[in-house]
């Protein structure tokens, strides 16, 4: 199922790329290629960072046994886990997340240890491709 965030990425940025993929038959110009070979990376890095798990904690212990041996604040009452040093709980997916970034609402899902490198992929090629299309207008 695409979500609301995916079609609109989709919608304004599947349109945008052939205008510039036909400027490369014009001038020979190389923001035109560097646009037009950013426009994979995006799509690919959007959906990897969408798509995957971004480092969800799982249960591994019973969690009963775990509160006679280990402190309470240690453990997320929510999803009962034993919580990492830097793992939060996302209360928009109801999970914790190892090495929690932000829930993303443009993703529809959280920033962290596995998608952490495919969500900096996505927005440092997306500011360059946008800084590209400006400095291509002027
Ligand atoms: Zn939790
Ligand atoms: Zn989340």
């Amino acid at each position: 199922m695409i979500s609301r965030p995916r079609s609109i990425f989709f919608s304004i940025h599947v349109p945008i790329n052939p205008h510039f993929v036909a400027l490369l038959e014009q001038n020979n110009n190389y923001l035109a290629y560097l646009i037009a070979g950013l426009s994979p990376i995006i799509a690919i890095s959007f959906f990897v960072a969408s798509a995957r798990d971004p480092g969800y904690l799982r249960q591994q212990h019973n969690f009963l046994e775990l509160l006679t041996k280990i402190h309470p604040s240690e453990m997320c009452p929510d999803c009962r886990v034993l919580r990492t040093p830097r793992s939060r709980h996302c209360a928009i997916c109801n999970r914790c997340v190892e090495r929690f970034d932000h829930h993303c609402p443009w993703l529809n899902n959280c920033v962290g240890y596995r998608n952490h490198s495919a969500f900096l992929t996505f927005l440092l090629s997306l500011i360059t491709c946008l800084f590209a299309i400006l400095v291509s207008c002027i």
